[in-house]
């Protein structure tokens, strides 16, 4: 996936952990301990909270977190020559190129989001990513440009083949960019990872893409906040998570500003200009892998149509802020959101659908 290497002018977290921690006594004796650690993978920062029967195991689980997330980078990242995904798109218009099982199933489930979302979700745009060069060098390309690389942009191009385990892109010049949905996956891995080492619930964060499981020592659900994508540093809305992922994408996370225009991160297919129907997405869904690769769709597909989808789809609810700055709150989600109390947006919720 691309990840940014360097700063760019507008970078910050979408979501906010706020994990506390309270005490309730273990059925052997002895209390539940939280640890929580912090480290840089994936171009972003990633955070893991361990709750385990003592410091060890709570250590001990945040430590395959950590690994199992450093694994999946060298697989997924286009940032690294010799990654899978950097081999598969070196082998386009050659020869399909075998993969892991993970690098297999991230790309499958890229391809389920995108029929999903109509297209809006689009893994094959890695060419229109590359020229934009958001996440490292901003620049504005033509629209000639941008034009001549439209054949490149072709899913049906993409050829997956399970049971030889191969990824192949038919077409010179083609590239995958799984940034949208990689860290969803990953903070899905990372869970299972905290699990099997001992760990009786927890959080990873990557950055704005969330997976929780269990309930804090005290009993508690894990709370997250939802950034405002307009008040830097400021909260959009609270929510209470168990046993499930959230992730958002915001017009804030990377951008550039030239002639007073935005231009940012995440890229309408069809015209391989910045989306321009939200200013941020947030899914809430069981698995990381499908809220992060929604979070993108939707934000594409616009207000309208993005909550019309989620409002067909189980299990999944979203809060969506829209150009204007409107917040739109699915209805299984309208209950569970609470506004800060100075929130000029209080009142949202209930009115809009
Ligand atoms: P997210 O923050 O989850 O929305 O992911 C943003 C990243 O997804 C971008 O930095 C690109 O790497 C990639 N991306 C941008 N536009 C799209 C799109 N329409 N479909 C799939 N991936 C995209
Ligand atoms: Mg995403």
């Amino acid at each position: 996936m691309r990840t940014s290497r360097t700063p760019v002018i507008g970078c910050c977290l979408s979501v906010i952990l706020l994990a506390g921690s309270g005490c309730a006594e273990l059925p052997f004796g002895g209390f539940p301990v939280l640890v929580k650690r912090t480290q840089m993978h994936m171009g972003t920062l990633v955070s893991i909270t361990a709750v385990g029967a003592n410091d060890e195991v709570a250590n001990d689980a945040i430590n395959a977190g950590f690994q199992e997330i450093r694994r999946l980078e060298r697989l997924l990242s286009t940032w690294i020559a010799d990654s899978e995904l950097s081999r598969v798109n070196a082998s386009a218009g050659v020869k399909p190129v075998q993969v892991s099982p993970e690098t297999l199933a991230v790309v499958r489930r890229s391809l389920q989001v995108a029929e999903m979302t109509g297209g809006a979700f689009n893994i094959a745009l890695g060419p229109a990513i590359d020229a934009w060069n958001i996440s490292a060098e901003p620049r504005l390309p033509s629209v000639s440009e941008l034009e001549s690389l439209k054949p490149l942009l072709d899913l049906r191009a993409v050829r997956v083949d399970v049971r030889e385990r191969t990824i192949y892109l038919e077409k010179t010049g083609m590239r995958i960019d799984v940034g949208g949905i990689g860290k969803g996956y990953a903070a899905d891995q990372a869970v299972m990872a905290l699990k099997k080492a001992g760990a009786m619930a927890g959080v990873v964060a990557l950055s704005g893409d969330i997976k929780t499981f269990g309930k804090l020592p005290g009993g508690k659900t894990f709370p997250v906040a939802i950034q405002h994508p307009r008040r830097e540093g400021q909260v959009l809305v609270f929510i209470d998570l168990q046993d499930e992922a959230i992730s958002t994408a915001g017009d804030y996370e990377r951008f550039f500003e030239q002639d007073g225009v935005r231009y940012h991160h995440i890229l309408d297919p069809v015209t391989l200009q910045p989306a321009r129907g939200c200013q941020s997405v947030s899914v809430v869904a069981r698995d990381g892998v499908l809220a992060d690769g929604l979070d993108t769709g939707i934000f594409v597909m616009g207000p309208t149509r993005g909550m019309e989808l989620v409002e067909h789809l189980e299990d999944v609810e979203a809060v969506i802020v829209d150009q204007a700055g409107e917040v739109h709150v699915s209805s299984g989600l309208k209950k569970r959101v609470r506004f800060p109390s100075d929130s000029p947006e209080k009142g949202q919720a209930q009115g809009s659908k």
